[in-house]
């Protein structure tokens, strides 16, 4: 009987522990994630790569202005991102959005594309799904469903790990895939409402399959851009028609 008390005592110590230590916090993301960007801008302003365009810096920021508008609209409630963008010159980035809005989109991505409005707009709007949707968060969650012990260490080895250790990237992939196929559709949904015709937005996908057709890109954490033009132009078509694309 004794036993079966200290037995019970310490299961509830350790659902108070594992429960009570409780999980990752949107906070806690958004400002891990507002420091590493802060490091990658410095980091590009000091090798003269940060926004050295303005022409360019005005097009990206018109873009981000009307949809980031139109993520308000649409969700009004939502927390309030704090939207930042800058642009790079280093031919070996994309486009990328960290928690709480923090936006990077590559110039020569953009050129060696030649992305129209609509396209790049096609680009910004899946990046800021993004961190509409709290996808840092979730894969923060998974993580430490899949380990808990992540808990007992600091916030910035996980934040580390979900970017380098291979095992944990693997065991994150199938979430990854999903939440790209996600911010792929959230993202032509919130363009389209915004104003951009859905079949400009879908031909950014067009370009990504055949850049990708030339150049044998493949990636373990989203679809094939096979698979993200082929869903994009049955999105398109849909929105055309009126519907919701879903
Ligand atoms: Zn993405």
């Amino acid at each position: 009987m004794y036993f079966h008390c200290i037995a019970a005592l310490l299961a509830i110590c350790l659902l108070l522990s594992s429960g009570g230590a409780s999980a990752v916090t949107e906070e806690e993301v958004v400002a891990g994630a507002a420091r590493l960007y802060r490091i990658r801008i410095d980091a590009l302003a000091q090798a003269g790569m940060l926004d050295r365009d303005a022409l360019f810096v005005a097009r990206v920021a018109r873009i981000a202005q009307r949809l980031s508008e139109q993520a308000r609209r649409d969700n009004p409630a939502a927390q309030v991102l704090s939207w930042e963008i800058h642009t790079s010159s280093d031919a070996d980035d994309n486009a990328s959005c960290m928690a709480g809005g923090k936006i990077l989109v590559s110039q020569p991505y953009v050129e060696q594309l030649a992305l129209t409005d609509a396209e790049l707009a096609m680009v910004l709007s899946h990046e800021m799904q993004h961190a509409i949707l709290l996808h840092n968060l979730k894969e923060y969650h998974e993580a430490v469903r899949l380990d808990p012990g992540w808990l007992a260490r600091p916030f910035s080895a996980l934040e580390e790990a979900v970017d380098n250790d291979g095992r944990l990237m693997g065991q994150l992939a199938e979430l990854n895939r999903e939440q790209e196929v996600e911010a792929d559709r959230e993202g032509m949904a919130m363009a389209w409402r915004a104003g951009w015709r859905a079949s400009e937005l879908a031909a950014y996908f067009r370009k990504l399959e055949q850049a990708a057709t030339m150049s044998h890109i493949g990636s373990a954490t989203h679809p094939s851009p096979l698979q993200r033009w082929r869903a994009a132009r049955r999105q398109a078509e849909a929105l055309a028609r009126g519907r919701t694309g879903e």
